[in-house]
Protein backbone atom coordinates (compact mmCIF):
# COMPACT_ATOMS: atom_id res chain seq x y z
CA UNK A 1 0.00 0.00 0.00
CA UNK A 2 1.67 3.90 -1.13
CA UNK A 3 1.80 6.04 2.25
CA UNK A 4 -0.41 7.97 -0.03
CA UNK A 5 -3.17 5.33 0.71
CA UNK A 6 -2.46 4.98 3.87
CA UNK A 7 -3.09 8.73 4.76
CA UNK A 8 -6.03 8.72 2.78
CA UNK A 9 -7.37 5.37 4.86
CA UNK A 10 -6.31 7.63 8.00
CA UNK A 11 -8.46 10.26 6.95
CA UNK A 12 -11.47 8.67 6.00
CA UNK A 13 -10.81 7.02 9.59
CA UNK A 14 -10.94 10.82 10.71
CA UNK A 15 -14.06 11.50 9.21
CA UNK A 16 -16.28 8.76 10.51
CA UNK A 17 -14.92 9.57 14.08
CA UNK A 18 -17.45 11.06 16.12
CA UNK A 19 -14.93 13.54 17.82
CA UNK A 20 -17.23 17.18 17.68
CA UNK A 21 -15.55 20.20 15.45
CA UNK A 22 -14.10 21.10 18.76
CA UNK A 23 -12.20 18.31 20.11
CA UNK A 24 -10.96 17.56 16.74
CA UNK A 25 -8.50 20.31 17.13
CA UNK A 26 -7.02 18.20 19.91
CA UNK A 27 -5.16 15.74 17.62
CA UNK A 28 -2.46 15.64 15.43
CA UNK A 29 -3.07 14.39 11.35
CA UNK A 30 -0.97 12.78 8.77
CA UNK A 31 -0.40 14.44 5.35
CA UNK A 32 1.80 13.62 2.20
CA UNK A 33 4.26 15.62 1.08
CA UNK A 34 5.30 17.15 -2.15
CA UNK A 35 7.38 13.86 -2.95
CA UNK A 36 4.79 11.49 -2.16
CA UNK A 37 6.30 10.80 1.58
CA UNK A 38 4.96 11.24 4.89
CA UNK A 39 4.68 13.73 7.49
CA UNK A 40 3.00 14.42 10.48
CA UNK A 41 0.69 17.97 11.45
CA UNK A 42 0.62 18.60 15.07
CA UNK A 43 -2.25 19.71 16.67
CA UNK A 44 -0.47 23.33 17.67
CA UNK A 45 0.49 23.85 13.98
CA UNK A 46 -2.66 23.41 12.71
CA UNK A 47 -4.76 25.58 14.84
CA UNK A 48 -1.90 28.07 14.85
CA UNK A 49 -2.49 28.06 11.26
CA UNK A 50 -6.11 28.70 11.56
CA UNK A 51 -5.80 30.92 14.14
CA UNK A 52 -4.08 33.11 11.58
CA UNK A 53 -6.83 32.71 8.94
CA UNK A 54 -9.43 35.17 7.96
CA UNK A 55 -11.23 32.34 5.87
CA UNK A 56 -11.56 28.69 7.96
CA UNK A 57 -9.64 25.16 7.93
CA UNK A 58 -10.88 21.91 7.35
CA UNK A 59 -9.68 18.96 8.60
CA UNK A 60 -11.18 15.64 7.78
CA UNK A 61 -13.67 15.98 11.10
CA UNK A 62 -14.97 18.99 10.40
CA UNK A 63 -18.68 20.08 9.33
CA UNK A 64 -18.16 21.06 6.01
CA UNK A 65 -15.00 18.98 4.77
CA UNK A 66 -17.20 16.19 2.66
CA UNK A 67 -18.78 19.35 1.06
CA UNK A 68 -15.73 21.31 0.60
CA UNK A 69 -13.94 18.49 -1.02
CA UNK A 70 -16.22 17.61 -3.66
CA UNK A 71 -15.58 18.24 -7.50
CA UNK A 72 -17.55 18.29 -10.30
CA UNK A 73 -16.20 14.98 -11.64
CA UNK A 74 -17.45 12.42 -8.88
CA UNK A 75 -15.04 9.64 -10.31
CA UNK A 76 -12.75 11.92 -7.65
CA UNK A 77 -13.31 11.00 -4.23
CA UNK A 78 -10.22 12.79 -2.71
CA UNK A 79 -9.46 13.19 1.21
CA UNK A 80 -7.05 15.91 1.82
CA UNK A 81 -5.23 16.62 4.97
CA UNK A 82 -6.84 20.02 5.47
CA UNK A 83 -8.81 22.59 2.98
CA UNK A 84 -7.66 25.84 3.60
CA UNK A 85 -10.85 28.65 2.45
CA UNK A 86 -8.84 31.67 2.15
CA UNK A 87 -11.05 34.61 2.62
CA UNK A 88 -8.10 37.59 1.41
CA UNK A 89 -4.50 37.80 -0.15
CA UNK A 90 -3.17 37.51 2.97
CA UNK A 91 -4.85 34.06 3.82
CA UNK A 92 -3.40 32.57 0.84
CA UNK A 93 0.23 33.82 1.44
CA UNK A 94 -0.39 32.42 4.75
CA UNK A 95 -1.42 29.06 3.22
CA UNK A 96 1.12 28.76 0.93
CA UNK A 97 3.42 29.53 3.25
CA UNK A 98 2.27 26.88 5.93
CA UNK A 99 2.35 24.07 2.72
CA UNK A 100 5.82 25.21 1.99
CA UNK A 101 7.09 25.27 5.33
CA UNK A 102 5.44 21.47 5.90
CA UNK A 103 6.56 20.63 2.57
CA UNK A 104 3.02 19.96 1.96
CA UNK A 105 1.60 18.28 -1.45
CA UNK A 106 -0.83 21.01 -3.09
CA UNK A 107 -3.95 21.69 -5.00
CA UNK A 108 -5.41 24.75 -5.92
CA UNK A 109 -9.12 24.91 -6.14
CA UNK A 110 -11.84 27.45 -7.82
CA UNK A 111 -14.58 25.80 -9.79
CA UNK A 112 -13.89 22.82 -9.30
CA UNK A 113 -14.23 21.28 -12.99
CA UNK A 114 -10.79 20.02 -13.51
CA UNK A 115 -11.93 16.30 -15.49
CA UNK A 116 -8.91 15.07 -14.15
CA UNK A 117 -9.36 16.32 -10.62
CA UNK A 118 -6.25 18.10 -9.76
CA UNK A 119 -7.98 20.98 -7.83
CA UNK A 120 -8.12 18.60 -4.99
CA UNK A 121 -5.46 15.67 -3.59
CA UNK A 122 -5.28 12.68 -0.82
CA UNK A 123 -3.53 13.28 2.21
CA UNK A 124 -2.12 16.95 0.78
CA UNK A 125 -3.54 21.01 1.60
CA UNK A 126 -6.23 22.73 -0.63
CA UNK A 127 -5.94 26.10 -1.09
CA UNK A 128 -9.54 27.07 -1.69
CA UNK A 129 -10.35 30.55 -3.10
CA UNK A 130 -13.94 30.02 -3.69
CA UNK A 131 -14.81 32.80 -1.02
CA UNK A 132 -12.80 34.88 -3.22
CA UNK A 133 -15.75 35.38 -5.43
CA UNK A 134 -15.78 39.23 -5.87
CA UNK A 135 -15.90 41.15 -8.96
CA UNK A 136 -15.83 45.24 -9.95
CA UNK A 137 -16.64 46.93 -12.87
CA UNK A 138 -14.31 49.99 -13.65
CA UNK A 139 -16.89 51.40 -16.36
CA UNK A 140 -15.07 54.01 -17.60
CA UNK A 141 -11.95 51.74 -18.63
CA UNK A 142 -13.55 49.17 -19.57
CA UNK A 143 -12.06 46.80 -16.92
CA UNK A 144 -13.42 43.86 -14.80
CA UNK A 145 -11.22 42.83 -11.87
CA UNK A 146 -12.17 39.21 -10.56
CA UNK A 147 -10.98 37.69 -7.53
CA UNK A 148 -9.49 34.01 -8.31
CA UNK A 149 -12.45 32.01 -6.64
CA UNK A 150 -15.27 33.41 -8.54
CA UNK A 151 -17.32 31.74 -10.89
CA UNK A 152 -18.06 32.44 -14.20
CA UNK A 153 -21.52 33.83 -13.61
CA UNK A 154 -20.37 35.99 -10.69
CA UNK A 155 -18.47 37.69 -13.57
CA UNK A 156 -21.44 37.67 -16.30
CA UNK A 157 -23.52 38.97 -13.66
CA UNK A 158 -21.65 41.78 -12.66
CA UNK A 159 -20.76 43.10 -16.14
CA UNK A 160 -24.00 42.72 -18.12
CA UNK A 161 -26.48 45.30 -16.83
CA UNK A 162 -23.53 47.72 -17.76
CA UNK A 163 -23.56 46.15 -21.39
CA UNK A 164 -20.51 45.05 -21.11
CA UNK A 165 -18.66 41.48 -21.70
CA UNK A 166 -15.53 39.31 -22.01
CA UNK A 167 -14.81 35.69 -23.09
CA UNK A 168 -15.89 33.34 -20.54
CA UNK A 169 -16.81 29.92 -21.11
CA UNK A 170 -20.35 28.28 -21.72
CA UNK A 171 -21.28 27.30 -18.20
CA UNK A 172 -21.99 29.40 -15.77
CA UNK A 173 -20.78 27.26 -12.37
CA UNK A 174 -17.26 26.55 -14.16
CA UNK A 175 -14.48 28.53 -12.37
CA UNK A 176 -13.05 32.08 -13.87
CA UNK A 177 -9.47 30.43 -11.99
CA UNK A 178 -9.30 27.45 -13.71
CA UNK A 179 -10.68 28.17 -17.24
CA UNK A 180 -9.09 31.25 -17.58
CA UNK A 181 -5.31 30.65 -17.00
CA UNK A 182 -5.67 27.32 -19.25
CA UNK A 183 -6.89 29.59 -21.77
CA UNK A 184 -10.90 29.13 -21.97
CA UNK A 185 -13.27 29.16 -24.71
CA UNK A 186 -16.35 30.64 -24.96
CA UNK A 187 -19.46 32.30 -27.29
CA UNK A 188 -17.66 35.59 -27.48
CA UNK A 189 -14.51 34.32 -28.60
CA UNK A 190 -15.15 34.49 -32.35
CA UNK A 191 -15.37 38.19 -31.46
CA UNK A 192 -12.97 39.05 -28.70
CA UNK A 193 -10.42 36.50 -28.47
CA UNK A 194 -9.87 33.71 -25.85
CA UNK A 195 -10.31 34.60 -22.32
CA UNK A 196 -6.22 34.44 -21.68
CA UNK A 197 -6.92 37.10 -24.63
CA UNK A 198 -8.48 39.55 -22.59
CA UNK A 199 -6.13 39.36 -19.91
CA UNK A 200 -4.43 42.69 -18.59
CA UNK A 201 -2.37 41.12 -15.92
CA UNK A 202 -3.04 39.10 -12.63
CA UNK A 203 -2.43 39.78 -9.25
CA UNK A 204 -0.81 36.04 -8.03
CA UNK A 205 0.73 34.34 -4.91
CA UNK A 206 3.89 32.57 -5.77
CA UNK A 207 5.75 29.50 -4.44
CA UNK A 208 7.84 31.86 -1.97
CA UNK A 209 4.55 33.47 -1.16
CA UNK A 210 5.22 36.79 -2.16
CA UNK A 211 2.64 38.52 -4.10
CA UNK A 212 3.14 39.52 -7.57
CA UNK A 213 1.50 41.64 -10.33
CA UNK A 214 1.95 40.56 -13.60
CA UNK A 215 1.07 42.55 -16.59
CA UNK A 216 2.97 43.74 -19.85
CA UNK A 217 5.02 46.33 -17.35
CA UNK A 218 5.10 44.00 -14.26
CA UNK A 219 6.84 40.65 -14.90
CA UNK A 220 6.11 40.43 -18.11
CA UNK A 221 7.78 36.88 -18.56
CA UNK A 222 5.24 35.80 -15.52
CA UNK A 223 2.30 37.50 -17.19
CA UNK A 224 3.05 35.87 -20.34
CA UNK A 225 2.91 32.52 -18.28
CA UNK A 226 -0.46 32.82 -17.02
CA UNK A 227 -1.96 32.81 -20.57
CA UNK A 228 -2.46 29.65 -20.86
CA UNK A 229 0.34 27.43 -18.64
CA UNK A 230 -2.41 26.90 -16.52
CA UNK A 231 -1.46 26.60 -12.50
CA UNK A 232 2.09 26.18 -12.49
CA UNK A 233 2.76 29.82 -11.45
CA UNK A 234 0.78 30.31 -8.62
CA UNK A 235 -2.49 31.16 -7.17
CA UNK A 236 -3.63 33.83 -8.97
CA UNK A 237 -5.91 35.62 -6.18
CA UNK A 238 -6.81 38.86 -8.75
CA UNK A 239 -7.51 38.69 -12.70
CA UNK A 240 -8.09 41.88 -14.35
CA UNK A 241 -10.18 41.25 -17.70
CA UNK A 242 -10.60 43.44 -20.97
CA UNK A 243 -14.22 44.41 -21.22
CA UNK A 244 -16.12 45.27 -24.38
CA UNK A 245 -19.26 46.99 -25.30
CA UNK A 246 -21.99 44.29 -26.25
CA UNK A 247 -25.68 44.08 -26.75
CA UNK A 248 -27.44 42.29 -23.64
CA UNK A 249 -30.12 40.17 -25.45
CA UNK A 250 -29.14 37.80 -27.88
CA UNK A 251 -30.34 35.44 -30.19
CA UNK A 252 -30.10 31.72 -29.35
CA UNK A 253 -30.74 28.30 -31.53
CA UNK A 254 -31.06 25.03 -31.16
CA UNK A 255 -31.68 22.71 -33.45
CA UNK A 256 -31.87 18.71 -32.97
CA UNK A 257 -31.22 16.55 -36.23
CA UNK A 258 -32.15 12.20 -35.39
CA UNK A 259 -29.11 9.99 -35.53
CA UNK A 260 -29.86 8.48 -38.56
CA UNK A 261 -28.67 11.92 -40.33
CA UNK A 262 -25.96 12.88 -38.22
CA UNK A 263 -23.24 12.08 -41.17
CA UNK A 264 -24.85 14.65 -42.38
CA UNK A 265 -25.62 16.83 -39.73
CA UNK A 266 -21.97 17.26 -39.10
CA UNK A 267 -20.78 18.11 -42.79
CA UNK A 268 -23.63 20.57 -42.37
CA UNK A 269 -22.39 22.01 -39.07
CA UNK A 270 -18.81 22.28 -40.51
CA UNK A 271 -19.95 23.59 -43.79
CA UNK A 272 -22.04 26.44 -41.46
CA UNK A 273 -19.81 27.19 -39.05
CA UNK A 274 -16.58 27.87 -41.03
CA UNK A 275 -18.56 30.15 -43.09
CA UNK A 276 -20.96 32.11 -40.25
CA UNK A 277 -19.67 35.21 -39.85
CA UNK A 278 -17.44 36.20 -36.28
CA UNK A 279 -20.82 37.36 -34.77
CA UNK A 280 -22.56 33.63 -35.20
CA UNK A 281 -21.21 30.80 -32.95
CA UNK A 282 -21.86 27.37 -33.15
CA UNK A 283 -21.40 24.66 -31.67
CA UNK A 284 -22.09 21.17 -32.87
CA UNK A 285 -21.78 17.58 -31.34
CA UNK A 286 -23.73 13.89 -31.27
CA UNK A 287 -24.70 12.18 -28.38
CA UNK A 288 -25.68 9.07 -27.66
CA UNK A 289 -27.59 7.62 -24.46
CA UNK A 290 -27.30 4.30 -22.83
CA UNK A 291 -30.33 2.73 -25.07
CA UNK A 292 -28.88 3.59 -28.13
CA UNK A 293 -30.41 6.63 -29.01
CA UNK A 294 -28.98 9.76 -29.96
CA UNK A 295 -28.86 12.91 -31.49
CA UNK A 296 -26.75 15.30 -33.63
CA UNK A 297 -26.86 19.21 -32.61
CA UNK A 298 -26.07 22.82 -34.12
CA UNK A 299 -26.67 25.48 -31.34
CA UNK A 300 -25.24 28.67 -30.70
CA UNK A 301 -25.62 32.47 -30.74
CA UNK A 302 -26.03 35.11 -33.06
CA UNK A 303 -25.31 38.76 -31.88
CA UNK A 304 -25.90 40.58 -34.69
CA UNK A 305 -29.21 43.15 -35.84
CA UNK A 306 -32.05 40.04 -34.90
CA UNK A 307 -33.78 40.76 -38.79
CA UNK A 308 -30.49 38.87 -40.40
CA UNK A 309 -30.88 35.06 -38.39
CA UNK A 310 -33.72 33.62 -41.04
CA UNK A 311 -31.27 34.04 -43.42
CA UNK A 312 -28.35 33.34 -41.65
CA UNK A 313 -29.83 29.65 -40.75
CA UNK A 314 -31.20 29.25 -44.10
CA UNK A 315 -28.91 26.36 -44.87
CA UNK A 316 -29.84 24.25 -41.50
CA UNK A 317 -33.48 24.85 -42.46
CA UNK A 318 -32.83 23.74 -46.17
CA UNK A 319 -31.32 20.60 -45.08
CA UNK A 320 -34.73 19.71 -43.86
CA UNK A 321 -33.41 16.96 -40.84
CA UNK A 322 -34.43 19.23 -37.89
CA UNK A 323 -36.67 17.66 -35.01
CA UNK A 324 -36.17 20.64 -33.01
CA UNK A 325 -35.52 23.79 -34.30
CA UNK A 326 -35.88 26.49 -31.68
CA UNK A 327 -34.54 30.21 -32.78
CA UNK A 328 -35.52 33.05 -29.74
CA UNK A 329 -34.06 35.96 -28.07
CA UNK A 330 -32.19 35.82 -24.87
CA UNK A 331 -30.47 37.98 -22.26
CA UNK A 332 -26.95 36.79 -22.65
CA UNK A 333 -26.95 36.41 -18.28
CA UNK A 334 -29.23 33.74 -18.77
CA UNK A 335 -28.05 32.53 -22.45
CA UNK A 336 -24.45 31.60 -20.29
CA UNK A 337 -26.59 29.78 -17.55
CA UNK A 338 -28.74 28.00 -20.16
CA UNK A 339 -26.90 24.66 -20.30
CA UNK A 340 -25.96 24.67 -16.32
CA UNK A 341 -28.56 22.08 -15.93
CA UNK A 342 -28.41 17.85 -17.35
CA UNK A 343 -25.82 16.99 -18.79
CA UNK A 344 -23.36 19.96 -17.57
CA UNK A 345 -24.46 19.59 -13.92
CA UNK A 346 -22.12 18.01 -11.50
CA UNK A 347 -23.36 14.65 -10.09
CA UNK A 348 -22.05 11.97 -12.25
CA UNK A 349 -19.02 10.17 -12.98
CA UNK A 350 -17.02 11.06 -16.00
CA UNK A 351 -14.26 10.25 -18.02
CA UNK A 352 -13.06 12.66 -21.14
CA UNK A 353 -10.21 13.41 -24.13
CA UNK A 354 -10.21 16.33 -26.06
CA UNK A 355 -8.27 17.78 -29.25
CA UNK A 356 -7.75 20.14 -31.92
CA UNK A 357 -9.22 19.63 -35.59
CA UNK A 358 -6.81 21.24 -38.34
CA UNK A 359 -8.71 19.38 -41.49
CA UNK A 360 -12.25 18.30 -41.74
CA UNK A 361 -13.19 14.99 -44.24
CA UNK A 362 -15.19 12.45 -44.41
CA UNK A 363 -13.18 9.40 -42.56
CA UNK A 364 -13.08 11.59 -40.26
CA UNK A 365 -17.19 12.50 -39.32
CA UNK A 366 -17.75 8.83 -40.40
CA UNK A 367 -14.90 7.55 -37.64
CA UNK A 368 -16.99 9.88 -35.19
CA UNK A 369 -20.33 8.73 -35.76
CA UNK A 370 -19.77 4.87 -36.66
CA UNK A 371 -17.36 4.72 -33.56
CA UNK A 372 -20.38 5.70 -31.23
CA UNK A 373 -22.14 2.67 -29.40
CA UNK A 374 -24.21 2.09 -26.44
CA UNK A 375 -22.95 0.59 -23.19
CA UNK A 376 -25.54 -0.49 -20.32
CA UNK A 377 -24.78 2.40 -17.85
CA UNK A 378 -22.90 5.47 -19.82
CA UNK A 379 -23.96 8.27 -22.10
CA UNK A 380 -21.47 9.88 -24.65
CA UNK A 381 -21.12 12.82 -25.76
CA UNK A 382 -18.79 15.06 -28.80
CA UNK A 383 -18.99 18.48 -28.73
CA UNK A 384 -17.49 20.73 -31.19
CA UNK A 385 -16.13 24.21 -30.93
CA UNK A 386 -15.17 26.67 -33.38
CA UNK A 387 -11.47 28.12 -33.46
CA UNK A 388 -11.61 30.27 -36.22
CA UNK A 389 -12.03 34.28 -36.01
CA UNK A 390 -10.32 36.30 -33.25
CA UNK A 391 -8.54 33.43 -31.35
CA UNK A 392 -6.72 32.63 -34.72
CA UNK A 393 -5.51 36.10 -35.30
CA UNK A 394 -3.41 36.23 -31.77
CA UNK A 395 0.52 35.05 -32.88
CA UNK A 396 1.13 31.32 -31.25
CA UNK A 397 3.69 33.25 -29.04
CA UNK A 398 2.17 35.84 -27.78
CA UNK A 399 0.60 33.85 -25.65
CA UNK A 400 1.15 29.93 -23.81
CA UNK A 401 -1.63 28.57 -26.04
CA UNK A 402 0.26 27.17 -29.03
CA UNK A 403 -2.78 26.15 -31.64
CA UNK A 404 -3.57 28.61 -33.24
CA UNK A 405 -3.87 27.54 -36.32
CA UNK A 406 -6.91 24.75 -35.27
CA UNK A 407 -9.83 25.05 -36.72
CA UNK A 408 -12.27 22.95 -33.97
CA UNK A 409 -11.67 21.95 -30.38
CA UNK A 410 -13.04 18.48 -30.20
CA UNK A 411 -13.81 16.72 -27.01
CA UNK A 412 -15.61 12.89 -26.17
CA UNK A 413 -17.15 12.80 -22.57
CA UNK A 414 -18.45 10.05 -21.18
CA UNK A 415 -20.87 9.88 -17.65
CA UNK A 416 -22.43 7.54 -15.65
CA UNK A 417 -23.93 7.51 -12.43
CA UNK A 418 -22.62 8.07 -9.24
CA UNK A 419 -23.72 4.56 -7.75
CA UNK A 420 -21.56 2.94 -10.88
CA UNK A 421 -18.30 2.90 -9.91
CA UNK A 422 -18.33 -0.57 -10.77
CA UNK A 423 -18.69 0.49 -14.33
CA UNK A 424 -15.75 3.02 -14.43
CA UNK A 425 -12.98 0.58 -16.01
CA UNK A 426 -15.45 -0.42 -19.19
CA UNK A 427 -16.65 2.91 -19.66
CA UNK A 428 -13.05 4.62 -19.64
CA UNK A 429 -11.20 1.51 -21.68
CA UNK A 430 -14.52 2.41 -24.32
CA UNK A 431 -13.86 6.10 -24.23
CA UNK A 432 -9.81 5.76 -24.75
CA UNK A 433 -10.25 3.15 -27.42
CA UNK A 434 -12.77 5.49 -28.75
CA UNK A 435 -10.48 8.32 -28.95
CA UNK A 436 -7.88 5.83 -30.32
CA UNK A 437 -9.55 5.64 -33.44
CA UNK A 438 -10.15 9.97 -33.76
CA UNK A 439 -6.68 10.99 -32.70
CA UNK A 440 -5.60 10.02 -36.06
CA UNK A 441 -7.63 12.18 -37.55
CA UNK A 442 -6.72 15.60 -34.77
CA UNK A 443 -3.46 17.81 -35.50
CA UNK A 444 -2.25 16.81 -32.69
CA UNK A 445 -2.16 18.58 -29.00
CA UNK A 446 -5.14 19.12 -26.45
CA UNK A 447 -6.70 22.05 -24.46
CA UNK A 448 -4.72 22.52 -21.55
CA UNK A 449 -7.49 22.48 -19.49
CA UNK A 450 -9.20 18.76 -21.27
CA UNK A 451 -5.95 17.07 -19.14
CA UNK A 452 -6.79 13.69 -17.80
CA UNK A 453 -4.58 10.64 -18.36
CA UNK A 454 -1.18 12.53 -21.02
CA UNK A 455 1.88 11.70 -20.09
CA UNK A 456 4.60 14.74 -19.18
CA UNK A 457 6.07 13.60 -22.57
CA UNK A 458 2.38 14.60 -23.73
CA UNK A 459 1.81 17.24 -21.88
CA UNK A 460 5.67 18.89 -22.85
CA UNK A 461 4.40 18.50 -26.24
CA UNK A 462 1.48 19.82 -26.30
CA UNK A 463 2.92 23.28 -25.29
CA UNK A 464 4.66 23.46 -28.39
CA UNK A 465 7.33 25.60 -29.49
CA UNK A 466 6.76 27.39 -26.02
CA UNK A 467 7.46 24.33 -24.12
CA UNK A 468 11.03 26.10 -23.16
CA UNK A 469 10.13 29.45 -22.78
CA UNK A 470 7.34 28.29 -20.21
CA UNK A 471 10.31 26.47 -18.33
CA UNK A 472 12.23 29.68 -17.92
CA UNK A 473 9.23 30.94 -16.07
CA UNK A 474 8.85 28.18 -14.53
CA UNK A 475 12.35 27.78 -12.77
CA UNK A 476 11.94 32.01 -11.60
CA UNK A 477 8.80 31.77 -10.42
CA UNK A 478 8.38 27.93 -8.64
CA UNK A 479 11.58 26.00 -9.01
CA UNK A 480 10.42 23.30 -6.21
CA UNK A 481 7.85 22.67 -8.58
CA UNK A 482 5.41 23.38 -5.54
CA UNK A 483 2.45 24.31 -7.66
CA UNK A 484 2.48 21.33 -9.49
CA UNK A 485 -1.12 19.83 -9.53
CA UNK A 486 -1.53 20.67 -13.25
CA UNK A 487 -0.37 20.16 -16.80
CA UNK A 488 3.02 20.52 -15.17
CA UNK A 489 5.85 22.50 -16.51
CA UNK A 490 8.95 20.60 -14.61
CA UNK A 491 11.20 23.30 -13.85
CA UNK A 492 15.23 22.24 -14.50
CA UNK A 493 16.75 24.01 -11.73
C1 LIG B 1 -19.31 21.62 -17.21
C2 LIG B 1 -18.02 22.15 -17.78
C3 LIG B 1 -18.08 23.09 -18.78
C4 LIG B 1 -16.89 23.61 -19.31
N1 LIG B 1 -16.97 24.55 -20.31
C5 LIG B 1 -15.85 25.10 -20.77
C6 LIG B 1 -15.91 26.15 -21.73
O1 LIG B 1 -16.97 26.54 -22.18
N2 LIG B 1 -14.74 26.70 -22.14
C7 LIG B 1 -13.54 26.27 -21.66
O2 LIG B 1 -12.53 26.83 -22.07
N3 LIG B 1 -13.45 25.27 -20.78
C8 LIG B 1 -14.57 24.69 -20.32
N4 LIG B 1 -14.48 23.67 -19.39
C9 LIG B 1 -13.17 23.20 -18.96
C10 LIG B 1 -12.65 24.12 -17.88
O3 LIG B 1 -11.94 25.18 -18.48
C11 LIG B 1 -11.71 23.39 -16.93
O4 LIG B 1 -12.38 22.32 -16.34
C12 LIG B 1 -11.14 24.32 -15.87
O5 LIG B 1 -10.07 23.69 -15.22
C13 LIG B 1 -12.20 24.71 -14.86
O6 LIG B 1 -11.72 25.64 -13.95
P1 LIG B 1 -12.24 25.60 -12.44
O7 LIG B 1 -11.69 26.76 -11.76
O8 LIG B 1 -13.70 25.37 -12.43
O9 LIG B 1 -11.58 24.25 -11.97
P2 LIG B 1 -10.75 23.82 -10.69
O10 LIG B 1 -10.88 22.34 -10.71
O11 LIG B 1 -11.14 24.53 -9.48
O12 LIG B 1 -9.30 24.25 -11.07
C14 LIG B 1 -8.60 23.62 -12.11
C15 LIG B 1 -7.13 23.97 -11.99
O13 LIG B 1 -6.95 25.35 -12.27
C16 LIG B 1 -5.97 25.89 -11.42
N5 LIG B 1 -6.57 27.02 -10.70
C17 LIG B 1 -7.86 27.28 -10.48
N6 LIG B 1 -8.02 28.46 -9.89
C18 LIG B 1 -6.79 28.97 -9.72
C19 LIG B 1 -6.30 30.18 -9.18
N7 LIG B 1 -7.09 31.13 -8.69
N8 LIG B 1 -4.95 30.36 -9.17
C20 LIG B 1 -4.11 29.42 -9.65
N9 LIG B 1 -4.54 28.26 -10.18
C21 LIG B 1 -5.86 28.04 -10.22
C22 LIG B 1 -5.46 24.78 -10.55
O14 LIG B 1 -4.30 24.24 -11.14
C23 LIG B 1 -6.56 23.76 -10.61
O15 LIG B 1 -6.11 22.44 -10.48
C24 LIG B 1 -15.64 23.14 -18.84
C25 LIG B 1 -15.60 22.17 -17.85
C26 LIG B 1 -16.77 21.68 -17.32
C27 LIG B 1 -16.71 20.62 -16.28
Amino acid sequence: MRRRDLIRAAMGAAAASTFTNASAWARDIPAVTLSDGETTLTKADIKAFAKGLNGIVLRPDSDGYDIARELWNKYWDLRPALIAKCNGVEDVIATVNFAREHDLLTAVRCGGHSMSGKSMCDGGLVIDMTPMNNVDVDVRNKIASVEGGAQLGNMDRKTQPLGLGTTAGVVSHTGVGGLTLGGGMGRLQRRFGLAIDNVLGVEIVTADGKMLRANEKENPDLYWGVRGGGGNFGVVTKFFFRLHPMNQTILNFFFSIPMEYAKDALKLYFDFSMSAREDVFAMGGVSMQPDGTGNARISGNYFGPFSEIDQMLRPIRNFGKATVDRVYPMQYVDVQRSIDDGVNAPGRRRYAKGGFLRNIDEDLINTIVDGMEPLPTRHIGVGLLPMDGAPARVGADETVWAHRDALYNIDSTSNWAVSDSDMDAQNISWNRAYWKDVEPFLGGGFYVNALMDEDQGQINSNYGHNHARLVEVKNTYDPDNFFRLNANVQPTV
